[in-house]
């Protein structure tokens, strides 16, 4: 089933999806494989939040003999650029900057990363404005206080 608003998926959900992401195709047992290294999650833990996904429609899943094939509907960059949306839209208009250099404060970076930051910053240059209007409704933002 496929609907034009994206499901939400959730922090858990999103560890099964990036190994699906990974392996292109994984059976169950892979997933629990990986899972169970990196949370310590129990088969039956990690076979719900499979179920979930597939009832959410982010998971497509085929027999293959006796096992189960799962692979993923939509794609990771796809996902990520969902879910910085998402992100950013909780933020009002006037912190997006701020709370992007934070998450680049706080993020390893290599020279090849940083390069390309660079010449992103560079070309934000041009287009830089002077201020930014506030998108949020008074009582959710300090900003609406002293405008
Ligand atoms: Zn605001």
């Amino acid at each position: 089933m496929v609907t034009e608003d994206k499901p939400k998926i959730t922090d858990s959900e999103w560890e099964v999806m990036r190994v699906v992401w990974t392996l292109r195709q994984a059976t169950s047992k892979d997933i629990c494989e990986v899972l169970q290294v990196k949370k310590d999650w129990k088969q039956s833990t990690t076979k719900t939040f499979i179920g979930r996904l597939v009832k959410k429609g982010m998971l497509n899943t085929r027999s293959e003999g006796k096992r189960f094939l799962y692979t993923a509907v939509v794609n990771e960059d796809e996902s990520l650029k969902a879910a910085k949306e998402s992100f950013l839209d909780n933020v009002c208009n006037k912190q997006v900057g701020k709370t992007i250099t934070k998450m680049i404060a706080e993020a390893t970076l290599t020279h090849e990363d940083i390069r390309l930051l660079e010449d992103m910053i560079a070309e934000k240059k041009k287009e830089a404005v002077d201020d930014i209007t506030c998108n949020c409704v008074p009582g959710q933002c300090k900003c609406k206080m002293h405008c």
